[in-house]
Formats: structure tokens, C-alpha cells, sequence
């Protein structure tokens, strides 16, 4: 049976990448997180000094990055990598959060990551979540889904994830970081957040986390048997 590749998009904290790692784990498919790969850099930048003005450092500071992601074998989580250290915590920081999209604006940074996920994805069977997936980094993803939710459900359930991991951030606080990211996000010149006019709109603001995992796997179903009656 052949594989397909699966684009999720969509708005910061709609559940994308709770969702995406479930689908891939029902199809038996690989979960690439893109957002963790911005996160990374973005720690990576911020623990060096890299001053992001300057091009050529950047783009050389670029190169001394290696970004990888392992199963967690108490916990059965992936979790991210920098340079062999284990970083899932502190990528998920709010300082991490809030300098993220300024990071993420950078057209050689975008360019390197790009291409990263774009070889990570050469041989099909994977599930990758992010805000260009569907629209430059997989622009023939055999399935693309645009998830949205409304922004207060979309905070409040944010919150509750960081509470779940001991950090106190107030609604106010993540409400802002979840809407400045998604004006960035969706303004900046460099593929910009949009939705790909090929992609299936997903609202998941009143929608129990299962049923949003089992839309997208039902898709991906019909969307697999389609593919392999074509090839
Ligand atoms: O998905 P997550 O919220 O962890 O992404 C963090 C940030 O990384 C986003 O707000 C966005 O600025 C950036 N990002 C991006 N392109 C992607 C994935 C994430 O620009 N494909």
C-alpha cells in the first residue's frame, strides 16, 4: 500500500500537533512537528546572542544547527533535539513562544528548515503540522487540512497543557502570545499563513479531541484508497 503525505495547518493552538500525532499514529505514519523545528532555532538563537540582523552569521549559525526528534521510551512522547540535548521543555517556554515568529520571518531561516522538512518527507507516510506545510513545504501533500477554533477556547486550552506542566501563565498573557503569533504568522512576507485552496477547513472549537482526530483519519483514509486505485 503506498503512503501519502499529510499537510495539517492552521492558527497557533488549535490543536494541530495533538491531533497530527494521533493521526500518525493510527495510520502507523511518522509525525514531524515543523514547529518544533522553529522553536529549536529560535532557542538556539536566543542561547547564543545570535544577532539576527546580521545575514551572514546567521546564515553560518544556521548550519551549526541539528535539529532531531526521539521517542521518549518511558513516556512514548516525541520529543526534540538540538545539537543531541533534549529541548522539548524549554522550546514550549513563553519566552521561547514570544520570540518565535520574529524568528520564524527570517527568509534563510525559512529556506534551511524548509528544505530539512522537505527531505524528512521525500518518502511518504507522513504527517507534518505547521503554517506552510500544505501551501510551500508540500505543495502536492495528497491531503491538506487548514484546522481553525475560535481564540478564547483556543487559550484556555493552551493554558490548561502549560498548567498540566506546572508553569502559570494567565489567559490575558497567552490570549496575546496566540495573537500577535497569528499576525505575524499570517502578514509576513515569506510564506505567509494562509489557507491552500485545496485544503479541508477543520473549526475544532466545539469538537471532543477524538472526533477532530478521526475526521482527519477518515479523510486520509478515502484519500489513501483514491491514491493507490490511481498509481
Ligand atoms: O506550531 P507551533 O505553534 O509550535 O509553531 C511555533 C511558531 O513557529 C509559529 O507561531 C510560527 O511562527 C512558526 N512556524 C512557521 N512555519 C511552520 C511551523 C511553525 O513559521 N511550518
Amino acid at each position: 500500500m503506498q503512503k501519502i503525505v499529510i499537510a495539517i495547518d492552521g492558527y497557533s493552538g488549535c490543536g494541530k500537533s495533538s491531533t497530527a500525532k494521533a493521526v500518525a499514529n493510527k495510520l502507523g505514519y511518522t509525525y514531524i512537528d515543523s514547529g518544533a523545528m522553529y522553536r529549536a532555532a529560535t532557542l538556539f538563537f536566543l542561547n547564543q546572542g545570535v544577532d539576527l540582523t546580521n545575514k551572514e552569521e546567521l546564515i553560518r549559525q544556521i548550519q551549526n544547527l541539528q535539529i532531531s526528534f526521539k521517542k521518549n521510551p518511558h513516556t512514548g512522547k516525541q520529543e526534540t533535539y538540538l545539537n543531541g540535548i533534549n529541548v522539548e521543555e524549554p522550546i514550549r517556554s513563553m519566552e521561547v513562544s514570544s520570540f518565535v515568529s520574529e524568528v520564524s520571518k527570517i527568509k534563510e531561516v525559512r529556506e534551511e528548515l524548509v528544505s530539512r522538512q522537505q527531505l524528512m518527507g521525500e518518502q511518504k507516510g507522513v504527517v507534518m503540522d505547521g503554517r506552510d506545510i500544505g501551501t510551500v513545504v508540500f505543495p502536492y501533500a495528497e491531503l491538506k487540512v487548514f484546522m481553525t477554533a475560535d481564540l478564547e477556547i483556543r487559550a484556555k486550552r493552551r493554558q490548561k497543557e502549560l498548567q498540566d506542566k506546572g508553569q502559570k501563565v494567565t489567559l490575558e498573557d497567552i490570549i496575546r502570545n496566540l495573537s500577535e503569533r497569528d499576525e505575524i504568522d499570517s502578514n509576513r512576507k515569506e510564506s505567509p499563513l494562509y489557507r491552500a485552496s485545496d485544503a479541508i477547513e477543520i473549526d475544532t472549537s466545539f469538537l471532543e479531541f477524538e472526533e477532530q482526530v478521526n475526521q482527519v483519519v477518515d479523510l486520509a483514509k478515502e484519500k489513501i484508497g483514491h491514491y493507490n486505485k490511481t498509481i
